[in-house]
């Protein structure tokens, strides 16, 4: 980290503390590595990403339902999934100073560190990039935290708190898609609490041990299925129309980049402007072995550019572990695909599955099980395949503080330069829309007036109300905290019924009616 970006993000903390974003859990007895609570600004802030995330994500589409699952689920949930098998970093342990640390974020810790000397390790080992002494073999540890239900302590009785949501949503496949009465392509989305022993938190909220994800199972047909209903299937090269709306004969690779596209105008939506997150897409070698594509959506946070969300192409890997797994069946009847395969004759269906099985030979796949897969095809019915926007709300209000930061030099009344401090986030996300003063407290009418105006305002949206000291030093406390817009009921109110709106980024001050402020607001403030 530059030292430049080291003070931003100094900076950035310290007001996160002193206006109550973000504190230490557990503070007063010396906090938890890896653990935050969000204060009165902050819990606002996080409410208003994730309402803005179900709103674009579930309530503003026709094709998504929404899940609310438990944190801790069957056991065999992670096993399916292969969490409890391969979900684990590469711990390594300091056998001088016995720092423990991801062995795969040495050198990222190192090129932190990288004005203070390391000391060299003759054997060429890895070192400790705190002291320099030997580390140990790097070993697996498994991130899941355990817990035990009921009250036996018992092996038997271990469970897991949850490391992502996603996987509540394959276990609750079947009755979501029985009880929404939708359909494939059709998403199911949650959001909520995840865990992760993390074996180095680090940088600040990016990385902890308790956080909450967004994520998005959006189930799709194979793309042999939509061969058999279209005739053909709309890959990329095909140059399809991302904007518009859905189309039946779109295959995964074209589902998997317009959901890249979604990410991409949430992201712009709620106050993070393209030209500072990157996409970057997973080289082969890079993907999971059940992965057909996986897109990273990058930020340049002020410690380095930095995953944000990520969007992958899971195949039907999941619902095909459940599905083993549970002995239950996780297919789809699909009576479109069943109707158009009914119209292909013998000879079709013959070439059709010779095609496939020649096509999943070319990538290592049983053409034995290429067969079933068509004559179940035929019958209409499969397991879905699915794209997985997956989000971080902890990560994704960390890039929107860092964004919307700015210390901003100016120069006062009298000429004299100025520090403003001023978080300028998007209305859609500000903890709080609206600030009403009365010019002069002590005036009846005013504070009468005044008092109306923030009664009305906070039955639609988050507001405050403040009255002590100048107006300058009340505009300077909403810029801190970003409120966008400040009320001040003056002498003019109470002739008229105008007030004044200071709009917190260009510090312009408009004289408007109450209807014409709601009007305003409400359209900075829709989707
Ligand atoms: P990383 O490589 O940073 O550990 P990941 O690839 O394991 O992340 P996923 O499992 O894909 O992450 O999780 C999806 C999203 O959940 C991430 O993009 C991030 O926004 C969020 N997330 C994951 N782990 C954490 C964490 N420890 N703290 C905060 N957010 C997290």
């Amino acid at each position: 980290m530059s030292e430049e970006n080291k003070s931003s993000l100094d900076s950035l903390t310290a007001l996160c503390k002193r206006r109550g974003f973000i504190y230490h859990s557990s503070e007063i007895y010396g906090g938890m590595p890896g653990f935050w609570d969000y204060g009165p600004l902050g819990c606002e802030l996080k409410a208003n990403v994730k309402q803005a995330w179900w709103q674009f994500t579930v309530r503003g589409r026709e094709d998504v339902a929404g899940l609310d699952a438990t944190i801790i689920m069957h056991p065999k949930i992670w096993k399916a999934s292969g969490h409890l098998d391969t979900f684990a970093d590469p711990m390594t342990m300091c056998k001088e100073c016995k720092k423990l640390m991801r062995a795969d974020q040495i050198a990222d810790i190192l090129a932190e560190q990288k004005k203070k000397p390391v000391a060299h390790n003759p054997e060429g080992t890895l070192s400790c990039p705190y002291c320099g002494g030997e580390m140990t073999e790097p070993k697996p540890f498994n991130l899941m935290f355990k817990t035990v239900v009921g009250p036996i302590d018992d092996p038997s009785n271990i469970a897991y708190l949850r490391p992502e949501t996603a996987q509540a949503i394959f276990a609750q496949f079947q009755n979501v898609t029985a009880t929404s009465r939708m359909s494939v392509p059709y998403g199911i989305a949650q959001m909520g609490k995840s865990f992760r022993n993390e074996v180095t938190p680090r940088n600040y909220t990016f990385r902890s041990r308790e956080f909450e994800q967004m994520e998005l199972e959006f189930f799709i047909r194979p793309d042999e299925a939509v061969e058999i209903l279209h005739g053909h299937v709309v890959t990329l090269a095909d140059n399809p129309d991302l904007d518009g709306p859905v189309q039946d004969d779109w295959g995964w690779e074209v589902w998997h980049k317009y959901w890249v596209e979604q990410r991409k105008k949430f992201l712009n939506a709620v106050g993070l402007p393209t030209d500072r997150f990157v996409e970057y897409w997973q080289k082969p070698d890079e993907l999971a072995h059940y992965a057909r594509a996986c897109v990273d959506i990058e930020y340049d946070f002020p410690f380095g550019r930095q995953e944000l969300e990520g969007i992958a192409a899971r195949s039907d890997f999941d619902l095909s572990q459940h599905q083993k797994w549970s002995g239950e069946s996780q297919m789809v009847f699909d009576d479109p695909l069943k109707q158009a395969a009914k119209k292909m004759d013998d000879g079709a269906k013959k070439a059709f599955i010779a095609k496939v099985q020649a096509e999943w030979s070319s990538r290592g796949k049983d053409p034995e099980a290429a067969e079933k897969f068509c004559l179940a095809l035929f019958d209409g019915k499969y397991i879905p395949h699915v794209i997985e926007p997956s989000a971080g709300v902890d990560r994704l209000m960390l890039a929107l503080l860092c964004e919307a930061y700015e210390e901003q030099k100016l120069v006062d009344d009298k000429g004299k330069d100025d520090v403003r401090t001023v978080l300028h986030f998007n209305p859609k996300v500000a903890p709080v829309k609206v600030a009403v003063f009365p010019l002069i407290k002590k005036d009846p009418d005013q504070d009468r007036i005044a008092r109306d105006v923030f009664k009305n305002l906070q039955k639609k949206v988050n507001c405050v109300w403040d009255v002590s000291g100048a107006i300058g030093r009340r505009y300077r406390r909403q810029d801190e905290a970003g409120t966008p817009w400040c009320i001040t009921v003056d002498a003019q109110t109470v002739q008229d019924g105008t007030f004044t709106v200071r709009e917190r980024d260009s510090m312009e001050q408009k004289r408007m009616s109450y209807a014409e402020f709601l009007a305003m607001m409400y359209e900075a403030l829709e989707f």
